[in-house]
């Protein structure tokens, strides 16, 4: 399918969305995976973990820090290992996210540590997240497309290899790359190949940066053609940055909660998103690793809302961000046109 760089149909920025429907275009699907579910798969697969219920795992979920957090995220992905594992993780997200109002997900996997940790094959890991979608869509009528994600320290072959097959998935819903990973780890620069093979073959480049890293990751990535940021909130310490992204309409995928609980944002009265939002930029709202981080995507806008994101302008944000085709695009619009009954000109 088509990918896009930007919404045309309409300048969703500068309107007035009024709709209860939500759009989520940072969520990383194993971070998604609930004790319940790990427990599952890890019996299903042979696998040991740490805890053996659901409350030992809950427990272990509770991190403390980023190295722990690390700990949990290794944990939970050792544990998949099947294209039916992998489905299982869409189809449970996506169930929790459309009982929030999700109608839409831009959904984040990183296949490349699977490859590399445990030498499962790209395809089986391909197949699953997209078989998923496309069990998404029948029964809960949620769209889902893909930005799988390299990460900062992986192999440059590896990284390479990963957008050749993410470029070969992209008429079965992959419509980007991205790279996540710690960004203090290193630069994007070691895989300017990488991006270039993913946006040759057709799909957009929407990295992590402006998390843990300040303004000249920000910069490093729009050098790289990054049409999106994961996070990207960072960017707020520099004035002419945010003026360059509100110009540019880069819509910065923003996560409360993740951004409190690793500590890269004090405290939610100090969050930067007011001051984003005041210079223009556009800012949609997500989850990043929900059961990791104990959020759901109601509570991600909620917050938001707090720090006067409307859910509305959310949803506009997203709309104007997303990467799907334009089918899929009017159908957004269109729901925000029947929530709203019409779109009503006024500030974004
Ligand atoms: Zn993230």
């Amino acid at each position: 399918m088509a990918p896009k760089r930007r919404w045309a149909g309409r300048p969703c920025g500068k309107l007035k969305v009024v709709t209860s429907a939500k759009i989520e275009m940072h969520v990383h699907l194993e971070g998604s995976v609930r004790p319940a579910t790990l427990l599952e798969i890890a019996r299903r697969n042979g696998e040991s973990l740490p805890a053996d219920t659901v409350g030992g795992l809950e427990e272990l979920y509770r991190f403390t820090d980023f190295r722990h957090f690390i700990d949990v995220w290794i944990m939970t992905t050792n544990c998949l290992r099947t294209a039916d594992d992998f489905r299982q993780v869409v189809v449970d997200y996506a169930q929790q996210a459309r009982s929030h109002g999700a109608v839409y997900l831009e959904a984040i996997f990183s296949p490349a540590e699977r490859v590399e940790a445990h030498g499962i094959g790209w395809d089986e890991i391909y197949t699953g997240y997209c078989e998923g979608a496309v069990e998404a869509q029948e029964r809960f009528g949620l769209t889902v497309r893909f930005t799988p994600d390299l990460y900062r320290g992986c192999p440059v072959e590896l990284a390479e290899k990963c957008a050749s097959v993410s470029v070969r998935y992209r008429d079965r819903g992959v419509v980007g790359l991205g790279i996540g990973g710690y960004e203090l780890q290193g630069p994007l620069e070691p895989y300017r190949r990488a991006v270039r093979i993913a946006q040759d073959g057709g799909l957009a480049f929407v990295p992590h940066a402006g998390e843990a890293a300040g303004v000249e990751s920000v910069r490093e990535a729009l050098g790289l053609g990054a049409v999106r940021l994961r996070h990207g909130i960072r960017a707020a310490d520099d004035s002419a940055l945010v003026a360059e992204l509100a110009d540019r309409a880069v819509v910065l995928d923003v996560c409360p909660t993740s951004n409190l609980r690793t500590g890269v944002v004090e405290r939610l009265s100090a969050h930067p998103l007011p001051r984003l939002r005041e210079a223009g930029v556009l800012c949609s709202v997500g989850t990043d690793d929900p059961a990791m981080f104990g959020t759901d995507l109601n509570r991600e806008y909620e917050l938001a809302e707090r720090l006067g994101l409307p859910a509305g302008d959310a949803y506009a944000a997203g709309l104007a961000g997303a990467l799907c085709e334009e089918e899929v695009l009017k159908r957004l619009a269109d729901i925000a046109d029947r929530g709203a009954g019409q779109y009503r000109s006024g500030p974004g």
